[in-house]
């Protein structure tokens, strides 16, 4: 494919601005747009496992990431009322070829950000249209605004215009089940010490996830699945409010160190978890979906984001292999479609890490940059 390619990249998310990198550093000329006026601060954690991580240090990313984020020693999973360890994945660096981090959301966006040029993210251009024209494609914008490029990749998430745009609108799944999380100072838990790990607290019908965000381990984080009566079921929203004392009675005759957390937690958000079955397809002509607007996936196994950024790589690899823009979006989708709809499988069964998932190595050990593009197994 020519450098000259110009690509248009709907949403600065996770994936948007991963693909922003990746193809800028395969040398394309690359434009971002996204709706939000402003970047807001996220009040949220994020792990990246090593298969992100390896996409994020060959974009700079991770030397920045590194020194402020928490490196869990390992996955832990424990029974909800008898703190009984399920299973243990030791997660050193050395098991997969790169680190396992959790962070805030905003470190990890600010991040991303720093290792573009500010001049090619376009705030305030919320598309609304995109029209193919020769060789071009047209961008239209809620503003009026219009923008032109050679491709268009579609990284605006689960509510992704541009798949609606290109492969009909879809109707998201309800299995009744919202998240609650917050992220708080670690000093309101008065000393209490949430130890080493990453814990995930497995209960009969919900569970909770709980984790410091810093190196200096100066801030809590936890994100729960709990049943919610469908009525609740508003759109996802990274805004919602959630009721403190409904969470803490939601998680009532759990282990006393989930006990120690909710009791300190001043206050929490409410999402709604919502599904999608995998897509027909994901490109039609010269625009391509990524992330959440290809695969949405429900937070279990913690790989919607790092999916995402997988994407990116293997996107900017694929149109550098290619004479042309369909050819590489049609390769690019054979390869990673087997590995998405897997782990959209899974994560929607919530049973990663719970038993029967002995080999890991298929999800962490996957390497972006090197996989073959022509395997279509699911790794
Ligand atoms: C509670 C929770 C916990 C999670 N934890 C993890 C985790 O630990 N690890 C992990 O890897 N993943 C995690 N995920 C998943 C992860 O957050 C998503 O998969 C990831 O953000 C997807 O990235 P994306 O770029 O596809 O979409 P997003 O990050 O959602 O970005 C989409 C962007 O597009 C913009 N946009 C939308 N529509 C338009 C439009 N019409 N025009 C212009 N711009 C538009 C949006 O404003 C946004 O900036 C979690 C998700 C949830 C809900």
């Amino acid at each position: 494919m020519p450098n000259t390619l110009s690509i248009a990249i709907v949403g600065a998310g996770m994936g948007g601005l991963t693909a922003a990198a990746t193809l800028r550093q395969a040398g394309f000329d690359v434009q971002v747009y996204e709706q939000a006026p402003r970047f807001a601060r996220i009040g949220a954690g994020i792990q990246m496992m090593p298969n992100s991580m390896k996409v994020l240090r060959e974009i700079g990313v991770e030397a920045r990431i590194r020194p402020v984020s928490f490196q869990p020693y390992s996955h832990l999973n424990r029974t909800w009322d008898t703190g009984e360890v399920v299973r243990e994945l030791p997660m050193p660096e050395s098991l997969f070829g790169a680190p396992y981090l959790c962070m805030h959301r905003a470190e990890l966006h600010d991040a991303l950000r720093a290792v573009l040029p500010r001049d090619i993210i376009h705030l305030g251009r919320k598309l609304v249209g995109i029209e193919q024209s020769g060789e071009r494609v047209t961008l239209t914008f809620e503003n009026g605004m219009h923008a032109q490029a050679d491709a268009v990749v579609g990284a605006d998430g689960v509510h992704s215009v541009v798949r609606d745009l290109i492969v009909g609108p879809d109707a998201p799944i309800h299995k009744g089940r919202i998240a609650y999380r917050a992220v708080f100072p670690a000093a309101l838990m008065n000393g209490f010490d949430i130890g080493r790990s990453r814990t995930k607290w497995w209960g009969r019908d919900r569970h909770i996830v709980i984790y410091y965000t810093t190196a200096a381990r100066s801030e809590v984080y936890f994100v729960t699945s709990v049943p919610e009566p469908a009525e609740w079921m508003t759109r996802e929203s990274w805004s919602a409010k959630g009721d403190v004392k409904e969470l803490r009675a939601a998680y009532e005759g759990f282990h006393h160190d989930v006990r120690a957390v909710l009791e300190a937690c001043p206050d929490c958000h409410k999402w709604a978890i919502l599904e999608r079955e995998p897509l027909e397809r994901w490109s039609d002509g010269p625009v391509v979906l990524i992330g959440d607007a290809a695969h949405p996936m429900t937070p279990y196994m913690a790989q919607g984001g790092a999916t995402a950024m997988e994407d990116a790589a293997v996107l900017a690899r694929c149109l550098k292999k290619e004479d042309d823009v369909e050819t590489a979006f049609r390769l690019f989708e054979q390869h990673r479609k087997p590995r998405t709809s897997r782990i959209q499988a899974i994560s929607s069964a919530n049973t990663w890490m719970k038993g029967g998932d002995e080999d890991t190595t298929w999800l962490y050990g996957y390497d972006a940059w090197n996989a073959p593009l022509n395997s279509t197994q699911p790794n």
